[in-house]
């Protein structure tokens, strides 16, 4: 078989050999398998009770609407209903599975692009509209066709499948947490975007922007992923192979090195105690947070309980999400960032498409935009608050003013809860991301009026530098150790300084070792990134001398030169 190379942008770490999955969107993609004739009938029945359940989702979502009364996206959910009735779904899938003995998933996409054919050939408004609906009721029943065939597979072979994809999507990535995949393999993204940082944070290793991937890549080829160098080989011979397995190896050897520190209190060479918290999606990486000893939930990204849904998650089920979390973590601090939706976190609270999403109606200020709806979530924040030891972290501030806003709905749902007699923190911290230059430029009034600052340096680097995250015609331009970047990040840790406030960085650079010593050097003394980042970043931690690195840090914000930058760090590393 012939042998070469792709290269791409290199996302998540490690070395990774396994059989290719490709796929053109994550979830309508879909797979065709025979069906035993002894097994038809099961087969229709899985595709019936994956129709009743999305009938059950859609109605639940519709009472949950109505309360809230938006009666336009009821009637979308009606007609997806009548969808479900119609024949499309209800008849012509049954026959296919029955005629040519394949898979519920098959039968629904196969009846899917018959439909779309017809519509096509109308030039009718209207009938694009119902294209689209027919579509997503397809996606619909094929997730939830999918959600069982995909744990099934991931059991069966655990480890060895490396999904090569145009893109995944932070939603997207969140659910193949359970699936077990050993490498990602995308067309798109960047380094910083959300895709990149879920694969980090799940440890696997990925390579993005690989340009034409899925011309390239042929399902079950054989593939090794390095994604130190963003070098993928495909069908490699049995000499690269064992270069590569000798590689992985090594790998495996360092990590398990690592962990040795696991239990190792995290404190410089001249006993400066450093805080290493974790950053999370969801409950379910509560598990990984405990077992790396993390000091903390550093951030809580809340925008996830939003995602692959179609509602909104209501006070109850938020409540009870971050009450969970605050108490698993004990009386660790665990730090909830209210909603940071849009741009690429794309969610059901995300009501316009705007012209330029990075710069557009996003977290805080799409928050306080509906405010009503902001105020559920701050409730529920603060119920939980009674629970651990929870502390409020605010999304995209720009201004003062957006500052005072927040302030007085966290006092009207004080106030709320108070006239209930239902309890909480009365002195919950509550802190702001500094991820706008304009913010940190600002960062002593920012300071004095919080509690504790949180550096995003994901967004700081993409607004200071004119740089979409995402975007990787223009990922060689993000560059973490611009000069101006250094700059900004330094003057939010001595803001801090001065006015007595923490200050902690929970942008990937905080989980980046390389940059450990000059952050420390900086002043920084609380670090917060993915559990899988921990102990290298607690390694380095170990080897240093913060006042000796002062030195070096006072040095390097002097530069301007981002080439003499990296030298001076690389020296720093030494
Ligand atoms: C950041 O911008 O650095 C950050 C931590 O937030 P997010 O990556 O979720 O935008
Ligand atoms: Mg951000």
């Amino acid at each position: 078989m012939h042998t070469f190379n792709v290269h791409g942008v290199a996302a998540s770490s490690g070395i990774a050999i396994g059989k290719v999955q490709v796929v053109s969107n994550a979830f309508l993609e879909v797979q065709h398998y025979k069906i035993k004739k002894a097994d038809l009938d099961n087969e229709k029945n899985r595709l019936s009770q994956a129709i009743a359940l999305v009938k059950k989702d859609l109605k639940n979502i519709k009472k949950d609407i109505n309360q809230k009364s938006s009666s336009d996206f009821s009637s979308f959910i009606d007609i997806h209903l009548m969808m479900l009735e119609d024949k499309n779904f209800s008849f012509y899938p049954q026959e296919i599975i029955k005629s040519e003995q394949c898979n519920a998933e098959w039968a629904i996409k196969t009846q899917l692009d018959l439909v779309i054919s017809k519509f096509d050939a109308i030039d009718d408004p209207y009938i694009k509209e119902r294209k689209l609906d027919v579509t997503q009721v397809a996606e619909r029943l094929i997730k939830i066709l999918l959600g069982h065939q995909h744990k099934k597979n991931a059991q069966k072979n655990p480890f060895s499948t490396i999904l090569v994809a145009h893109d995944i999507s932070p939603a997207d990535a969140l659910q193949f947490k359970n699936h077990n995949y050993a490498a990602f393999i995308t067309e798109h993204g960047g380094t910083n975007s959300h895709t990149a940082i879920l694969a980090r944070g799940l440890a696997i290793p990925s390579i993005v922007a690989v340009k034409n991937a899925r011309k390239l890549i042929k399902n079950n080829d054989l593939v090794i992923v390095d994604g130190d160098s963003g070098l993928a080989i495909i069908n490699p011979n049995d000499q690269i192979l064992k270069e590569y397995e000798y590689k992985k190896n090594l790998w495996e050897v360092e990590y398990k090195k690592l962990l040795k520190i696991k239990n190792v209190k995290s404190t410089t060479l001249n006993n400066h105690v450093i805080s290493l918290m974790a950053n999370i999606e969801d409950l379910g990486d509560i598990k990984s947070v405990l077992e790396s000893k993390a000091a903390g939930v550093g951030l809580f990204r809340t925008e996830f309980l939003f995602m692959n849904r179609d509602d909104l998650p209501g006070e109850e089920e938020q409540f009870e999400t971050y009450k969970s979390i605050a108490l698993s973590m004990k009386s660790k601090p665990v730090v909830i960032r209210t909603l940071d939706s849009g741009a690429d976190k794309a969610t059901a609270a995300d009501t316009i498409q705007a012209t330029n999403p990075a710069l557009g109606l996003r977290a805080i200020r799409l928050c306080l935009s509906h405010p009503h709806f902001f105020l559920i979530q701050l409730k529920a924040i603060l119920r939980a608050s009674a629970f651990g030891n929870i502390k409020i972290l605010i999304p995209m501030l720009s201004s003062l003013g957006e500052l005072k806003q927040v302030k007085m709905l966290i006092k009207r749902a004080k106030d709320n809860l108070l006239s209930d007699a239902i309890n909480f923190d009365k002195n919950i911290e509550v802190g702001g991301m500094i991820e706008i230059p304009a913010v940190a430029i600002n960062a002593e009034a920012f300071a004095r009026d919080l509690d504790f600052l949180s550096i995003g340096t994901n967004d700081l680097i993409q607004y200071t530098l004119a740089i979409d995250r995402t975007d990787d015609s223009v990922s060689h331009l993000y560059n973490a150790l611009h000069p101006a970047v250094l700059k900004l990040i330094s003057n939010t840790i001595n803001a801090g300084k001065k006015y007595g406030k923490e200050v902690a960085i929970c942008g990937e650079m905080a989980g980046d070792p390389k940059l450990t010593k000059l952050l420390i050097g900086m002043g920084l003394t609380n670090f917060s990134m993915h559990p899988a980042s921990i102990l290298a970043v607690k390694k380095k931690i170990l080897e240093s001398d913060s006042s000796k690195l002062k030195n070096h840090a006072i040095k390097l914000l002097r530069l301007s030169d981002a080439e003499k930058i990296e030298t001076l760090i690389q020296k720093i590393n030494q």
